[in-house]
């Protein structure tokens, strides 16, 4: 079985050195960077059944929350999340990802996510941004790999993370392309290690949410009664 949700205090580890104060107003810049502000307006939380949610504050744990996301919308993709400064930040991945260190997947950078987000799985209303199913297709945790930051890598756009999910593991590089001239655009490759399975499909092999065990078409469109 798996937990349907990371114990809280894997969010709640404080690090050596950072004083309360000055996480609130590390907190405080990422919401002013963006944060939450796109996600809260492409939604009408009336409508839909995804969590408003809202950037954490706490500092984040060396194990961050890693998930992927399976969704049917228009076209069937898969979202990339990864834990950032009280948020996941996103990415769309068309074709999904693969073991393969020979796939290079176009990874679209989308808007963050609350990080309520990593637990949902159910049907976006008709109409409504994103309209369609979702499930939870694979969870756990990842870590920055290098000296670096998380955040400064993902600002200089080559991001390199070590991730310990049930389906995915191991390494992986995160590349930002100028593909088209568009800065959203990234490369998602697996990094040759004994978690790489060269000649696998993994979204083939293993389709289901890693939460229910429903497959993305599963899920019904009828609105859960609450
Ligand atoms: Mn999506």
């Amino acid at each position: 079985m798996v937990a349907a949700r990371l114990p809280r205090s894997s969010r709640c580890v404080i690090l050596p050195g950072m004083s309360p104060a000055r996480k609130k107003s590390e907190a405080a810049a990422s919401d002013q960077g963006g944060g939450l502000d796109r996600y809260h307006a492409k939604r009408d939380f009336t409508k839909t059944p995804e969590p408003a949610g809202a950037a954490a504050v706490e500092p984040v744990s060396p194990d961050r929350v890693y998930v992927i996301q399976k969704h049917h919308a228009g076209h069937l993709h898969y979202d990339l999340r990864l834990e950032s400064g009280g948020v996941l930040k996103s990415w769309a991945v068309p074709k999904g990802p693969s073991l393969d260190p020979a796939d290079r997947r176009l990874a679209v950078e989308v808007e963050d996510h609350p990080l309520d987000y990593a637990d949902f799985e159910g049907a976006i209303p008709a109409g409504e941004y994103g309209a369609g199913r979702v499930i939870v297709w694979d969870r756990g945790t990842f870590r920055p790999q290098g000296d670096a930051s998380f955040e400064t890598m993902l600002e200089k756009g080559s991001v390199k993370i070590e991730i310990a999910g049930e389906k995915l593991a191991g390494g992986f590089a995160l590349v930002r392309t100028r593909f088209g001239g568009k800065k959203d655009n990234w490369l998602l490759i697996k990094e040759k290690d004994t978690h790489a399975r060269p000649g696998s499909a993994v979204t083939d092999e293993a389709p289901r949410s890693v939460l229910s065990g429903k497959d993305v078409d599963d899920i019904s469109l009828q609105p859960v009664a609450q």
